[in-house]
């Protein structure tokens, strides 16, 4: 049995309306679930839950990808511990208890085989060290764990996930312009085979948010749909003993009345045999330890 954890950036639940996309989208996931994703998702049935969950983190003024992805991954209330929602990239104080601490590290602790499925592109290394661009939170979990990251190789073998699903981006990129764009279906199926060969494989995605704060060629309804592609594709390739689990760091995509974050709940699905131990989960910091727990307990 595998879990496969995907980390949507901002994709927040509210009630459906004209300015919420992700109450209208999400169409093939809202059909696997039964019910759309908004505010009002409550499944709690055998081998599927959907519900709401808080990503404020008793923390005041809007959440944030920082803070946000190190609740997520460090599996604490990043937020309060910093005493503010950090936006886009993790603290110093962050990457320190992450390093000691953290989903991957955990995973790999518990004798799990784990997979950090997101590929970086040639020059990201470089960029790194030339600060031009910086570490996710969930890259830094990775490299602390030891894990390889994957790259271009990865990405033509099918062993790797960009962050735009389909490569669209991707393939503008310096020395990537090999790359097929691929349907973001194909990008679930990547993954589900990943797990063919590990215990938890995770990928991140930022289409959602970059889509909402309109950083993107883009519409928030174009991301959703690619990263539903991906969520079906999953749900189509993974076998019975598999889990689906995914969740976001906070809202932005579900109300096009403005290009910041919300305050919203963030959804939290988990589809296979491992979703009832996703039952206590009540904030984004809980997401972590539930999925330690369903890999210890595999
Ligand atoms: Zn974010």
């Amino acid at each position: 049995m595998a879990l496969m954890f995907v980390m949507i950036d901002g994709v927040g639940l509210a009630p459906a309306g004209a300015t919420n996309p992700v109450a209208s989208g999400f169409t093939l996931l809202a059909r696997a679930l039964g019910a759309p994703l908004t505010d009002a998702l409550q499944l709690r049935a055998p081998g599927r839950l959907a519900v709401p969950v808080d990503a404020m983190l008793d923390t005041p003024g809007l959440p944030q990808s920082g803070s946000g992805h190190a609740a997520i991954y460090g599996g604490y209330n990043a937020a309060a511990s910093n005493g503010r929602h950090q936006p886009s990239f993790p603290t110093i104080a962050m990457r320190e208890r992450l390093a000691r601490q953290n989903l991957l590290i955990e995973a790999l602790r518990l004798g799990a085989r784990v997979a950090w499925a997101n590929a970086y592109l040639p020059g990201y290394d470089d960029a790194v060290a030339r600060r031009r661009l910086r570490h996710t939170a969930g890259t830094w979990c990775a490299l602390q764990a030891g894990l390889p990251l994957r790259g271009l190789a990865e990405l033509q073998h099918g062993a790797a996930v960009s962050w735009d699903i389909t490569q669209r981006l991707a393939r503008t990129r310096p020395g990537a312009a090999a790359l097929p764009e691929i349907a973001p279906e194909e990008a679930g199926v990547r993954l589900a085979l990943l797990a063919q060969s590990h215990d938890l494989v995770a990928f991140e995605t930022y289409l959602p948010d970059l889509a909402g704060h309109g950083r993107l060629d883009l519409t928030v309804e174009d991301a959703l749909r690619l990263v539903d592609g991906l969520l079906v594709g999953i749900l189509q390739s993974m076998t019975p003993e598999d889990t689906l689990v995914l969740t976001s760091d906070h809202g932005n995509a579900e109300d096009t009345t403005t290009r910041i974050h919300t305050r919203n709940p963030v959804p939290l699905v988990a589809i296979g045999p491992a979703a009832g131990a996703f039952e206590p989960v009540r904030s984004i910091d809980m997401v972590s330890p539930a999925l330690l727990a369903a890999l210890a307990g595999r």
